[in-house]
């Protein structure tokens, strides 16, 4: 039988699966001797048993039982014991940190006896009441699903009559009121009383973080972060400390560098008197740990030296939450910190330099996701700006859009294509939906550690915190600053790294990373403004640097110009992986598609593609010429013919009218029969790629032609031009032996013509399973291969993409069937299994085949890691996505 229960002294931060996140890590700092109240975690497994059954099991129970009977002669105190009771936080933590996302009981065990019983330990009345009114308000909202407004309208009701500024100012008598109001706000809203059995609550507190697990908010941030549905929350049952038993107490968390900016040094926001959440939700300004070592030099001391020892211990950042009771340090959670794109290549490469790890685990450290973030523009620090306030840079980036004050407004307004900001007192779990769709948020209270702080640097969306000067009167629908009025719709700028405002639109530039990875590391130093900027820019080169040495596959870009193709090598591209030949017949030279469509006859086909020979020459020796040395992946084309023909309807309105006023519109009529004709139900699956090669004879030539025309012609000035002649589409060995032969026969022709030896190589796409299944005979007449992804995952799942994406695709990631859409992520188990067919079944044939992949997933991280896996040669993606690809590609062969 599974054990469900596990004691912190049996449970290692590896246990994570088991324990989830924080109680793993519970258990680790109890193991390396840190403070923390004793306690025990109930497993994932547990919560995922519950959930299958729709109770919970009943050896649960007994578990708990014999685990808290420990705790309790450990102690030496009971729970809700009259005297001296002890009290439990029951606290939600699953695998993924889901910060705020899931609930958290404090104080259970309280009740009308056990509250006299607090009091006399404590000595402190006011806390005891303060405590037990904390539970109910607690309890009703989370456990028992009343709405917490109806708590938090009661509380500014009473600060309201006894005229107190905060909380921290209700005396004793003022919070036992409160308690009675509390207590029957319960009875109205549920028919019964508050539940003073201990036991009771503490049962009814781990079925309820139980079920927080699956809480649409919950689920919703599931979603957007990829974190299985599936996987349940453990539960951490905890002896309470008090962060509220005066002023000698408090509450805080801190961070062992700054998250936001990764400047090294620690972080933290501290509020004496105060438990739990009052110091992300903002209820108070709180103080800079530079403030608590004035107020209590030994515990500020304590602390320091807890986070130099997790820092040592976990050789990363860590975050904690802590909390001082009567000048006592205790320590409540840590984990590996989140942190920002830019945090994360200071801090790895600080560790470096402090010998904690190696470069190798530092581009561990970092994502190709992060690195794409420091390549977003910012403002520019020239234009003409109206700076409206300045408060704390919480998430970095450059945010422009409207105001929203709201969920409803953020969705109605982003909905309709607007770019919106979302401005907050604070924000709370609530909100999530408002966040997500925003570019930006703003709130005027709270610290580098609030709820909106935390949650945007997990989205990668730009945050500034705490704007105090900011009057936010969502009744009034207004924001007031500075003596200026804002409302809903007004355009505001957010710079999430200085914490600016800025009133109106403001243009960007280029970032210091993006001059970096564009121009080299000077123009990259030059544009820097602050040391912290220099310090990025350097630790990007870096790690970048080690990712060059240390991967084994190359990086190639799409690129269909000599302009793309300039851009890809600037940023570190090692060849095309795809050229797409289609791109060149768009604009004007669609008429030249038509004139071949409408030949008649053998002459006039190859008149028409006579015309096409001398533009397409130029086209390769441009893009050639460019990437001059380096292999140039050319596909032959690829989409059906009908694509560059005009609209059938626009055709036929023209011939009708034309035929109205009795005007001659013969051409019009040829195309519009040669549309008919040519007309597919399924273009996608139809007459494209090879088949179209073979069908119209002389096309594939033309191509094939001018290619070695160009190769001629820059190989006499002295180039060294490296096409690869790729035919897409290929399904049968045959379809790609008969291209090949009259390949060979050109390249021949033109290479005795000029005197020179024409070895290109020749190879295909894989995108059919018939082709990734058949891989051993096409290897026969394959100098290399490249994976069509984009095609395969259509062709492997029948899906046609164009399609299926808006239609229905979102029910499909609601129920589970897809996790990602497998055009951003390539589906490992299914098409993933085919590209793992055709490498090993084509090298079976040609062990020295060479192998790539074209396609949007080369550019994705996680594709990427799995193209390594299966050995291929290189991954090609757009010039945008080169550094990211050399990132990852670095991170997949550590
Ligand atoms: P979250 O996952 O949202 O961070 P936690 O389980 O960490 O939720 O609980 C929220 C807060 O409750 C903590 O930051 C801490 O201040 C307070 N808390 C949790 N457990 C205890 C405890 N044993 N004693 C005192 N305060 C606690
Ligand atoms: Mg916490
Ligand atoms: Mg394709």
């Amino acid at each position: 039988m599974a054990k469900f229960v596990y004691r912190f002294s049996e449970g290692n931060k590896d246990l994570k699966d088991l324990l989830g996140g924080k109680g793993a890590n519970l258990a680790e700092m109890n193991k390396i001797g840190l403070p923390v109240p004793p306690g025990f975690t109930i497993t994932t497994e547990a919560c995922r048993a519950y959930m299958r059954r729709g109770l919970v099991p009943p050896e649960l129970r007994v578990e708990v039982t014999t685990a808290m009977r420990r705790m309790e002669d450990e102690m030496g105190r009971q729970l809700g014991n009259f005297h001296d009771p002890l009290l439990l936080s029951v606290r939600s933590g699953a695998k993924f940190s889901m910060p705020g996302m899931m609930d958290t009981v404090l104080n259970v065990g309280l009740n009308d006896a056990s509250v006299q019983g607090l009091a006399e330990f404590s000595g402190d009345l006011r806390f005891a009441w303060d405590s037990y009114r904390r539970l109910i308000q607690m309890f009703g909202k989370t456990v028992l699903g009343i709405d917490g407004g109806l708590f938090a309208g009661a509380l500014e009701e009473k600060k309201k009559e006894v005229r107190a500024e905060s909380d921290v100012d209700l005396s004793a008598d003022d919070l036992k009121d409160l308690v009675a109001e509390f207590k029957r706000i319960v009875r109205d809203q549920t028919g019964e009383d508050f539940p003073q059995h201990p036991r009771q609550q503490l049962d009814m507190a781990i079925e309820a973080v139980f079920d927080s697990w699956n809480t649409e908010r919950a689920r919703l941030y599931r979603r957007r972060e990829r974190i299985p549905n599936d996987l349940g929350t453990a539960v951490n049952v905890q002896a309470m400390v008090f962060g509220n038993l005066g002023e000698t107490s408090g509450t805080g968390v801190a961070f062992t560098r700054d998250p936001s900016t990764g400047h090294s040094g620690v972080y933290g926001d501290y509020l004496p008197n105060a438990q739990g959440e009052d110091v992300v939700a903002g209820i108070r300004n709180t103080l800079t740990l530079a403030e608590l070592e004035t107020l209590d030099a030994k515990s500020y001391d304590e602390l320091m030296q807890a986070m130099r020892r997790l820092e040592t211990h976990y050789r990363d950042l860590c975050d904690i939450e802590f909390t001082i009771e009567r000048g006592k340090l205790w320590l409540l959670q840590t984990r590996v910190g989140k942190r920002t794109a830019g945090a994360a290549f200071r801090v790895a490469t600080q560790l470096v330099d402090e010998n904690l790890i190696t470069m190798d685990e530092a581009i561990s450290r970092v994502t190709g996701a992060q690195l794409s973030q420091l390549l977003f523009p910012q403002f520019d620090g020239q234009a003409d700006r109206k700076l409206l306030t300045k408060a704390m840079g919480a998430s970095p980036g450059a945010a422009v859009g409207e105001i929203v004050l709201d969920n409803a407004q953020a969705l109605e307004r982003s909905n309709a294509g607007a770019n919106v900001i979302l401005v907050r007192r604070e924000t709370n779990p609530d909100d999530l939906q408002g966040m997500m769709v925003a570019a930006g948020v703003l709130t005027s209270r709270g610290g580098k550690t609030s709820h909106a702080a935390v949650v945007a640097r997990g989205m990668g969306t730009t945050a500034v915190v705490g704007a105090e000067e900011l009057d936010v009167e969502v009744a009034a629908q207004e924001v007031r600053v500075d003596g200026q009025v804002l409302r809903p719709g007004d355009v505001i700028a957010l710079d999430g790294s200085t914490g600016e405002v800025f009133l109106g639109d403001v243009p960007v530039v280029d970032s210091p990373v993006m001059r970096y990875i564009s121009a080299g590391l000077d123009a990259g130093l030059d544009g820097c403004e602050t040391e912290a900027m220099r310090e990025l820019v350097l630790a990007v080169d870096r790690i970048l640097t080690h990712a060059d040495r240390v991967r084994r596959m190359q990086v190639r870009a799409n690129a269909d110009t000599a302009e793309d193709g300039r851009r890809a090598r600037e940023r570190g591209a090692q060849g095309v992986g795809l050229c797409r030949t289609e791109h060149q017949f768009l604009g004007d030279r669609r008429e030249y598609i038509e004139h071949l469509v409408l030949a008649e006859g053998e002459q006039a086909r190859e008149a028409a593609l006579a015309e096409l020979l001398p533009l397409q020459r130029q086209d390769f020796v441009d893009l050639l010429e460019a990437m001059d040395g380096l292999p140039t992946t050319i596909r032959l084309i690829d989409p059906p013919l009908h694509e560059f023909l005009p609209d059938l309807t626009d055709l036929a309105v023209k011939v009708a009218l034309a035929r109205d006023k009795g005007e001659p519109a013969e051409r019009e009529e040829k195309l519009l029969a040669a549309v008919h004709r040519m007309h597919e139900q399924n273009p996608m699956l139809g007459l494209r790629g090879v088949r179209l090669g073979l069908k119209v004879p002389g096309l594939f030539a033309l191509q094939i032609r001018a290619i070695a025309e160009a190769t001629v012609q820059l190989r006499q000035a002295g180039k060294d031009p490296r096409p690869e002649i790729m035919v897409p589409l290929v399904g049968s060995v045959r379809e790609l032996q008969i291209v090949r032969e009259e390949a060979e026969d050109i390249l021949a022709e033109v290479g005795r013509a000029a005197g020179t030896v024409l070895d290109l190589p020749i190879g295909c796409m894989i995108e059919l399973p018939r082709a990734a299944l058949t891989a051993h005979r096409i290897a026969e007449e394959a100098d290399f291969f490249s994976f069509g992804t984009n095609d395969l995952t259509q062709t492997t799942w029948g899906f046609s993409r164009d399609d299926v994406e808006g239609a229905f695709f979102a029910d499909y990631l609601e129920n589970g069937v897809l996790t990602i859409s497998p055009f951003e992520t390539l589906d490992a188990d299914g098409v993933g299994a085919l590209v793992v067919a055709g490498a090993t079944g084509g090298r079976s044939t040609e062990p020295q085949l060479h192998l790539g992949v074209c396609g949007e997933h080369g550019g994705d991280p996680e594709s990427i890691h799995f193209f390594h896996n299966a050995g291929l040669d290189y991954v090609s993606c757009s010039p945008f996505r080169v550094p990211i690809a050399r990132l990852e590609a670095g991170r997949a062969a550590v």
